[in-house]
């Protein structure tokens, strides 16, 4: 079995000197914590994933999650686990302490998430939906229902889903057609959803489902849809479990990757016996669930980075160890020259460089969301409330949907980089590539992301949310031009800054135009440009970051104080991963925004053929 590789010492960087973690203890909310337990905790997680969960990543896939005589069971392996990580605290780590969490900042708890999902995605899938639907009945609930819930869910005790989809309803929630009818001060739901990840399992007896349905006499479409909630198991007044509440599992899906983790179709009320109760008001539900998919969508978005750093990690390994060829530096080919390992050619150098690019720009893009979302919650200055939380909003969708798509591209590069050992099972690269496919699926399409970028984002209160964001890129573009070393790569910032700002002219001008056709159909690549532009600003953030530490000079210069003092290595190399972004990643934005101004509506023109 391949070590597990996580990259403790990129996220330190990011983690500490760019979002400066320790800053947010100045925070009211985080003023009893200190650097050293945030630095004990993440090393912590660390420990328990390589040494406990990464170990069952493998056995996990090839188990899966059994259903029989309608029950659903986990890998044993993953089960023993759930109850160290439960002990552990690990489940709500940034949650209420007031309720079982451990009121940690969201950064650091997502960093802590980016380790558990890069150990094994199939089960950190749980967890994150637990503390998911415990936070919406925490934020939206009765004080009954925190009393009787939420501990038990942040300890991990009771686990929790999301249940939306159904078989007819997708991507279009407002076709929902789970009904509930008002039967004294609760109601008797009945309907099948789909899909349900963790919907039935071992892990723990109870699980707490938020079930978006119809309550009977609710208007049509979107606006008539509540939120409610439907234990397995009734509770009684003191947290024991009573009856059974009629809500089972009709079977599990046979899937491409996260094996282990039970994707069930839930009937409710198969014997017109499932209660629920209602979270919040009548027909808000879709407002209350959009809560928790906020929420998820970026826990996604970091999936798709954590499965992604992991596969680089292991191609770097792979690419140290696999001896093949000769290097070009080296003697000419003649019998018995002693034949290298492949790190030593180009091209691999290449999708190594690529992949650590990639990787290190969606590190930060991911980590930037989480932190806005604490500084939005907890910081004292309204002003900075209001810019954080317009910065998260705006980054969700991009966080979700580029981490994803470009996770699943990082996967497949490290693939490659193991030749044809990649492709099967002896290496973890292929369950990497298989397990992350989902994350570009769920939780919203990647599609319906962009629609949301597009659509929604960036009209907000009048176009403020991307108004700020340009401000933020403006000052770091001013800040770093007369730079000698980062300066050349800051123009190319600022090349692709003035792309983003004409593609967004140009989709905000249709949508006023009411060309919603047009809109839609280049909401995906201007997403990715979006995607692109964000995380090269952030690289940049972070070459300036490492400039400090190497000292004035050239690149040669930093190239060659590395070389002497080992500490700077990794400092250089964050140049050279910047450098290799803006030369051979960022010019994807000028291919995206050509398109978005293209005009082209061949895609909406086109006949295709009808197929029978
Ligand atoms: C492994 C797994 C786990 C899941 N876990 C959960 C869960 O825990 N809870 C839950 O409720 N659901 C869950 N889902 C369901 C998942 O969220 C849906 O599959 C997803 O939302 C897409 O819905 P759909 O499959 O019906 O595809 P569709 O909605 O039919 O979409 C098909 C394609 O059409 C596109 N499309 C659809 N409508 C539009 C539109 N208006 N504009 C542009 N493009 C559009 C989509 O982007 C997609 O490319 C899970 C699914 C899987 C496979």
């Amino acid at each position: 079995m391949a070590d597990f590789r996580f990259d403790t010492r990129d996220v330190a960087f990011v983690l500490f000197e760019q979002m400066r973690l320790g800053d947010l203890c100045a925070l009211d909310a985080f003023k009893e914590q200190d650097v050293e337990t945030y630095q004990a905790m993440f090393e912590a997680a660390h420990d328990l994933a390589k040494d406990q969960l990464w170990p069952i990543n493998a056995e996990s896939d090839r188990i899966g999650a059994q259903y029989e005589g309608g029950q659903v069971t986990v890998p044993e392996c993953q089960r023993t686990f759930y109850r160290t990580f439960a002990e552990n605290g690990f489940v709500a780590m940034s949650n209420s302490p007031e309720w079982g969490g451990m009121g940690l900042p969201n950064l650091l708890g997502m960093a802590c998430n980016e380790i558990f999902q890069a150990a094994c995605m199939s089960f950190a899938l749980t967890p994150m939906l637990t503390r998911g639907a415990a936070h919406i009945i925490e934020s939206h609930g009765a004080d009954w229902m925190k009393q009787l819930y939420l501990e038990k869910m942040y300890t991990g005790e009771w686990a929790g889903t999301m249940c939306l989809t159904e078989p007819q309803a997708g991507s279009d929630l407002a076709a929902v057609k789970t009904k509930a009818k008002r039967d004294g001060d609760s109601f008797l739901v009945e309907g099948t959803k789909i899909f349900i990840s963790s919907g039935d399992h071992d892990f723990t007896k109870q699980i707490v489902h938020p079930v978006l349905a119809r309550i009977e006499g609710a208007p049509a479409g979107i606006k008539g849809i509540s939120l409610l909630l439907v234990p397995k198991y009734l509770p009684g007044e003191d947290g024991s479990l009573g009856a059974f509440n009629d809500v089972s599992c009709g079977g599990i899906e046979h899937k491409m990757g996260i094996k282990a983790s039970p994707t069930c179709t839930l009937n409710f009320g198969e014997n017109g016996a499932c209660r629920g109760w209602l979270i919040g008001q009548e027909n808000l539900g879709i407002v209350y669930m959009f809560q928790m998919m906020n929420e998820a969508r970026v826990e996604v978005g970091l999936q798709g980075l954590a499965v992604a750093g992991e596969a680089y990690m292991q191609a770097l390994a792979y690419s140290q160890e696999r001896v093949q060829g000769l290097s070009l530096k080296g003697a000419p080919r003649e019998p018995g020259a002693k034949a290298q390992t492949i790190i030593c050619h180009p091209d691999v150098r290449r999708m190594l460089m690529a992949m650590k690019a990639q990787v290190e720009g969606m590190r930060a893009l991911a980590y930037t969301t989480a932190r806005a979302v604490d500084l939005a919650r907890h910081h004292p200055d309204p002003a900075v409330r209001q810019r954080q939380d317009r910065l998260g909003q705006l980054l969700t969708p991009v966080c979700k949907a580029y981490n994803t798509d470009m996770g699943f591209r990082v996967t497949e590069d490290a693939i490659q980089v193991h030749g044809g050992y990649g492709y099967c099972q002896d290496y973890p690269v292929e369950q990497l590539c298989r397990d992350i496919k989902i994350a570009a699926i769920y939780e919203g399409t990647n599609g319906i992301q962009a629609m949301d970028l597009v659509g929604r984002k960036l009209t907000l209160e009048g176009g403020a949310l991307f108004r700020d964001y340009l401000e933020d890129l403006e000052t770091l573009i001013a800040r770093h031009g007369g730079h000698p070393v980062l300066g050349p790569w800051t123009r190319k910032l600022a090349e692709a800054r003035d792309l983003l700002v004409s593609s967004t002219g140009r989709v905000i001008r249709a949508l006023q135009e009411g060309d919603q056709h047009y809109a839609f159909l280049v909401s995906t690549p201007y997403l990715r440009l979006f995607g692109d532009v964000a995380c090269a600003a952030l690289l940049l953030e972070q070459a300036a970051l490492a400039a400090e530490r190497l000292g004035a000079g050239d690149l040669a210069a930093w190239k060659a104080g590395a070389e002497g003092e080992a500490s700077l290595r990794f400092y250089y190399d964050k140049a050279c991963a910047t450098q290799f972004f803006i030369h051979n990643h960022l010019p994807r934005a000028r291919a995206y925004a050509e398109t978005v101004l293209s005009e082209d509506r061949s895609a909406l023109e086109a006949a295709f053929p009808d197929l029978d």
